[in-house]
C-alpha cells in the first residue's frame, strides 16, 4: 500500500494542473496516468486559449499554475483574437508546437515539490464507510489518500467515430477507462457524455501555400503567462475556404456519418461544429472559412481548423 495526500488521476491539462497545485501546498501528491510519456499531451489541435479561454489561461496562470507558461515555452503563432474590440472580449490564442508543449510540461511538474508520477490504470475506487479512500491500479497495487481527484477527460468509457468504424478509446491509439466507467455507472451518478470532433490532418507539403492569405504571428510580444517569455521561432497560418465541391461530397455522404445516422447521440460543443453539420445548418453558403495551422516546428503535420468531421476516411477531397 502506498499512501499519499492526494491521488490525482489523469496527466492532461487538468489532472497536471490540480496535482501541481496540491504538491504547491505541501501535499504529497500521486499523479497516475495511463502512459507517463502522454502526461501533457495535447488531444486535438495543438492550441491554447481562444475566445473565453484564453481568459482561462490566465486566471490559471495568475494562480502560479502551469498551462501559460508551457504555452510560451512551445508557441509557433501569437494571436489576439478580437483584437478590434474592449479588451473584457479579446481572447489571448497561441499554436503550440506539440511536443514542446509537452516537454514543458514534464519540466514544471519536476518542480512542483512532492509529486509522484505513477504509470497504470486507475482501474477502481477504494470505498470504506461511503467515502473513497484511495484507488486500485489494474495491476493491482493499491493506492491510498483521504482525496482523489478524476481528471479522466475524454477516456472515460471513451468510444471513437470514423465513419461507419467505432473503436474503443480515449484517443486515437490511446486505451480508454472502461472498468473506472463501470465502476460509476453502478454507483448510479447522474452521468451525461459529451461528444468532439478532430478533422483529417494535411501534408503541410502538399499545400500550396503562396496562393493562400497568409496569418502572421502577432508581432506585439503579449505572451500568454504574466512570467512568460516569447523564445521559439514563430511561423505563419493561411487561410483557405471549402467550395460547393467539397460540400457535394459531403452532402452525397451524409447517411454514413454518425453525427447524422444517429448513432452519436452525445452533445456536442455549441461553437464548434462538424464541417457536415455547417452545411446542413447552412445550406445556402457556398464555402466555409479554413485555418490551416502547423502543428509544430519539427513536423509537417497541419491541423486544418474548421473542418472536424465524422465522415470516413474518404481520398477525393478537393
Ligand atoms: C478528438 C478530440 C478533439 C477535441 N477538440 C477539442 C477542442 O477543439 N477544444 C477543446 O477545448 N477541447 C477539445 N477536446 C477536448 C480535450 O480533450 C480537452 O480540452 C482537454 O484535453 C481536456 O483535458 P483533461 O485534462 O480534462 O483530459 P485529457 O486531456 O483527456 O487527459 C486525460 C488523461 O487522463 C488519463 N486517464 C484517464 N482515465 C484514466 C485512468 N482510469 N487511469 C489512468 N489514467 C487515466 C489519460 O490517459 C489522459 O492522460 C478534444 C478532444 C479530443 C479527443
Amino acid at each position: 500500500m502506498h499512501s499519499f495526500d492526494v491521488i490525482v488521476i489523469g496527466g492532461g491539462h487538468a489532472g497536471c494542473e490540480a496535482a501541481a497545485v496540491a504538491a504547491r501546498m505541501g501535499a504529497r501528491v500521486a499523479l497516475v496516468s495511463f502512459d507517463l510519456d502522454a502526461v501533457g499531451a495535447m488531444s486535438c489541435n495543438p492550441a491554447i486559449g481562444g475566445l473565453g479561454k484564453g481568459h482561462l489561461v490566465r486566471e490559471v496562470d495568475a494562480f502560479d499554475g502551469l498551462i501559460g507558461r508551457a504555452a510560451d515555452a512551445a508557441a509557433i503563432h501569437y494571436r489576439m483574437l478580437n483584437r478590434s474590440k474592449g479588451s473584457a472580449v479579446q481572447g489571448p490564442r497561441i499554436q503550440a508546437d506539440r511536443r514542446l508543449f509537452k516537454a514543458a510540461i514534464h519540466r514544471l511538474l519536476k518542480e512542483q515539490g512532492d509529486l509522484t508520477l505513477v504509470a497504470g490504470e486507475a482501474a477502481e475506487l477504494v470505498l470504506a464507510q461511503g467515502r473513497v479512500t484511495g484507488i486500485r491500479l489494474a495491476d493491482g497495487t493499491q493506492l491510498s489518500a483521504p482525496a482523489t481527484i478524476l481528471c479522466t477527460g475524454t477516456f472515460l468509457g471513451g468510444t471513437l467515430f470514423r465513419g461507419e468504424e467505432r473503436l474503443v478509446g480515449g484517443r486515437i491509439g490511446e486505451a480508454s477507462a472502461q472498468k473506472l466507467a463501470q465502476q460509476m455507472r453502478g454507483a448510479n451518478l447522474p452521468m451525461a457524455r459529451l461528444k468532439t470532433g478532430t478533422p483529417p490532418r494535411l501534408d503541410g507539403r502538399t499545400i500550396d501555400w503562396g496562393r493562400l492569405e497568409e496569418q502572421a504571428s502577432d508581432a506585439d510580444a503579449w505572451t500568454m503567462s504574466a512570467l512568460g517569455q516569447r523564445t521559439v521561432p514563430q511561423v505563419f497560418c493561411a487561410i483557405t475556404r471549402t467550395n460547393p465541391q467539397t460540400h457535394d461530397i459531403i452532402r452525397a455522404n451524409l447517411d454514413r456519418s454518425p453525427l447524422f445516422s444517429g448513432a452519436i447521440g452525445a452533445q456536442g460543443p455549441r461553437y464548434c461544429p462538424s464541417i457536415e453539420d455547417k452545411i446542413h445548418r447552412f445550406a445556402d453558403r457556398d464555402g466555409h472559412q479554413v485555418f490551416l495551422e502547423p502543428e509544430g516546428l519539427s513536423t509537417h503535420l497541419v491541423y486544418p481548423n474548421g473542418v472536424s468531421t465524422s465522415c470516413r476516411p474518404m481520398s477525393n477531397w478537393p
